[in-house]
């Protein structure tokens, strides 16, 4: 018999953990960083103690008790006798994960997923998920392609051994070629490569179900909607995804495919349910354009790289308005390895008017060494940067804000283009951010104000383009596909579908965390 079981996503936006047990086969779709829950208990300066292993996080729910998934190298020898008697306690074994994509709110977790658990996933969510593992400093809480394995030492556990990758499935790759293997196994910090793990390429089943991946919109490459085939009929999961960005017709050929497939049930997203549809890729580019048209002085684009159609308008946006531009040394070793996993992706010698900024450290990381003497025509130092304020375009993050005190700007226009503020912790960076802004006499564009409780205004809101379906494009998917069954996830607000979908014949039914739903063979 069909069972689902929702750890996480119920309720809240991000942290989907959805279990779905079918006779002898069991996975889970995402395992995602619950960014919410977490911020409940933890924040800046108070994290789950990596010497504590999984124990901070089992008590404070940020992950199931389900023994047998979770590592073992992270579990004292008295963890389990503790949350055995928790309600949701569990003994377990999976085939695999469905990830969806990069984002870590569906894929951070994995971190604490025993390390010869599979993962199903695009070449390019696997690749991303490197390159951001690799350029970051090392965390416990995102181990999501190879883990450090810890073992007890006087009472708390210490890192032991070496890096060790998970093994993945490249959903939509037969083969994987000798440089894009070089990557996917080089070891972020040391020459030597981390140690070879088999993957697999193009899995038609997982476990003894069948398995079907669709490339989804979302703002971020390598998207994928997931279709098993259970002894219930199909079930389809969305992941994230949009049809306003300029991939949109992949989300169309989803839904198509999967009306096809009459799907007893579907999950489905729901981030942005009761607000308009927002700016187009294609219009938040034009805005931007016309925004930096009118600048003086140095532009800084704020937006993530990861979000590779933003990366490719500013950089259009930049050969329109004579300007060169400039981008991060992780970003040009993500774009590299999104190249490496998808030809989609163009490559860096491809954009012959990008700069690589030039970062003050003492210590380079060996994955930007590499980057730094690849591409060393193409560095400029925050002193050029300076020097030819009016001819460039920086693409920068909150998190980059510092290097501007290398450059030491003279104004200058700061385009937000990132995503809307939705906790305290956001508010608290945007609250920051404008005060850098405002300390380099800047003007800020799109930025989400105080005064209007971190909303940006109306007339600036067009110079980003969410990664998430309005709830109209949501309700429209669900009846073209129309499922017997919508369970909702990543959503605060279940009620939306129940009150548009009443009618339909579609059953809307809203998990509870922890709560198996069982549903009987066809
Ligand atoms: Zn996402």
């Amino acid at each position: 018999m069909l069972s689902i079981t929702c750890y996480g996503g119920v309720g809240e936006i991000g942290g989907n953990k959805v279990l779905l047990e079918d006779s002898d086969t069991r996975l889970f779709f995402d395992f995602g960083f619950p960014f919410k829950k977490r911020a409940r208990y933890f924040e800046e300066f108070l994290n789950p103690r990596p010497g504590a292993g999984l124990l901070d996080l089992l008590e404070t729910g940020l992950i199931p008790p389900l023994k047998g998934i979770l590592r073992e190298d992270l579990a004292s020898k008295t963890l389990w006798q503790k949350f055995a008697s928790s309600p949701l306690y569990r003994e377990l074994s999976i085939d695999g994960v469905l990830l969806t994509h990069a984002h870590v709110d569906h894929s951070g977790y994995i971190s604490f997923l025993r390390d010869d658990i599979p993962i199903y996933t695009s070449t390019t969510t696997a690749f991303v998920s490197k390159a951001m593992q690799d350029s970051a400093p090392p965390n416990f809480e995102r181990e999501v392609c190879y883990s450090l394995p810890k073992g007890p030492k006087k009472g708390y556990l210490r890192s032991a051994g070496t890096y060790k990758p998970r093994p993945f499935a490249f959903i939509d790759r037969s083969a994987l070629s000798t440089e894009a293997q070089t990557f996917w196994y080089s070891s972020p910090r040391r020459k030597k490569p981390l140690s070879t793990e088999m993957y697999l390429c193009a899995p038609e089943k997982i476990g003894n179900l069948k398995l079907k991946s669709f490339p989804v919109d979302h703002s971020i490459p390598g998207a994928t909607a997931f279709a098993v085939e259970t002894s219930s009929g199909w079930v389809g999961y969305t992941g994230d995804l949009r049809f306003h960005g300029r991939s949109s017709h992949e989300s169309e050929y989803f839904v198509e495919e999967m009306h096809k497939l009459q799907p007893h049930i579907l999950l489905c997203e729901g981030t942005r349910l009761r607000e308009s549809r927002g700016a187009s890729e294609d219009e938040a580019f034009n805005n931007c354009l016309e925004a930096v048209k009118k600048a003086e002085g140095l532009v800084v684009a704020d937006f993530g790289a990861r979000n590779v159609e933003r990366l490719v308008s500013f950089y259009n946006i930049a050969r329109e308005t004579d300007r060169k531009f400039v981008i991060m040394g992780k970003d040009a070793y993500l774009l590299d390895a999104m190249h490496l996993a998808s030809d989609k992706v163009p490559s860096i010698d491809q954009f012959p008017d990008i700069l690589i900024f030039k970062d003050f450290k003492s210590r380079l990381p060996s994955w930007e060494k590499e980057i730094h003497r690849h591409y060393e025509d193409k560095l400029i130092s925050p002193a050029e940067v300076r020097e030819n304020a009016y001819n460039l375009i920086l693409c920068f993050s909150f998190w980059d804000v510092l290097d501007l005190v290398d450059i030491a700007p003279k104004g200058g226009t700061y385009i937000y283009s990132s995503s809307e503020v939705f906790d305290e912790e956001g508010a608290m960076d945007m609250f920051r951010l404008t005060n850098w802004i405002e300390h380099f006499g800047m003007k800020g564009i799109g930025l989400p104000r105080e005064k209007l409780n971190w909303d940006i205004p109306e007339e600036e809101k067009g110079y980003h383009s969410s990664g998430h379906a309005c709830g109209a494009d949501l309700l429209d998917l669900i009846r073209r596909i129309n499922p017997k069954i919508l369970i909702p996830i990543h959503t605060e607000d279940p009620g939306y579908f129940i009150d548009n979908l009443r009618g339909t014949g579609i059953d809307v039914c809203p998990p509870v965390e922890g709560e198996m739903m069982t549903f009987p063979a066809n």
